[in-house]
């Protein structure tokens, strides 16, 4: 069998790392991270833009990244990016449930879904749209609230979402200052509603 790109058995990854999940459902949580390489949404807020070229990032086979999980501890394996989707993530996804992980990816929904998910967080973004139907895979909805607007612009998502589906708001963390007042009161007076805080940022790691 051919390894490549294509196929899903190798990826370009920016990154891998063990960390505290500091967002949404799981916060608080030890996980392992693997940051896909390549993005094609654009947003202006981006806190990970050396992400988006995947060329300038290293292809790494399925075997050798589930392997290198597996000599951490924590059982939670977060598929991030970059946008994970422009990969087929079934073979990554089977190889760590086989190696007794949960899976979770963290996704604008921009792109088609694979993968075998434990977990989907759906965070869309308004530079380029969700594909149609994505809401109804979100097990977690996590809007950037970045100005006063986004506010409408969350619910018209969320209420596209399952009933089951968790909802959370979560400050722009360049414009927090500003947009953390707006968020909890929004919560207060929308209690479906959570807060989420990029508190990996709060505690100093990555
Ligand atoms: Fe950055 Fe994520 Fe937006 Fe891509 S989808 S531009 S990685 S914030």
């Amino acid at each position: 069998m051919t390894v490549s790109v294509i196929n899903g058995d190798a990826l370009p990854v920016m990154e891998t790392f063990p960390t505290i999940q500091g967002e949404g459902a799981f916060t608080g949580q030890a996980a392992w991270f693997i940051r896909l390489a390549g993005c094609d949404v654009g947003c202006t807020w981006c806190d990970v833009r050396e992400s988006w070229e995947a060329d300038k990032h290293p292809v790494r086979t399925v075997e050798e990244l589930v392997a290198e999980a597996s000599a951490r501890p924590a059982r939670i394996a977060v598929v991030t990016g970059g946008e994970p989707l422009l990969y087929n993530l079934r073979p990554l996804t089977d190889a760590l449930r086989a190696a007794g992980f949960r899976t979770h990816l963290e996704t604008s929904g921009s792109s088609p879904l694979s993968g075998d998910w434990h977990h989907i967080c759906f965070s869309p973004k308004k530079f380029k749209e969700p594909v149609e139907g994505f809401h109804q895979f979100a097990d977690e909805l996590k809007v950037v609230v970045f100005n006063k607007h986004d506010l409408q612009w969350a619910e018209g998502h969320g209420g596209k979402t399952r009933p089951d589906c968790a909802l959370f708001l979560q400050p722009e963390w360049s414009k927090r200052e500003a947009m953390i007042p707006l968020v909890t009161n929004y919560v207060m007076g929308h209690p479906r509603w959570r807060v989420s805080l990029q508190t990996h940022k709060y505690l100093n790691i990555p």
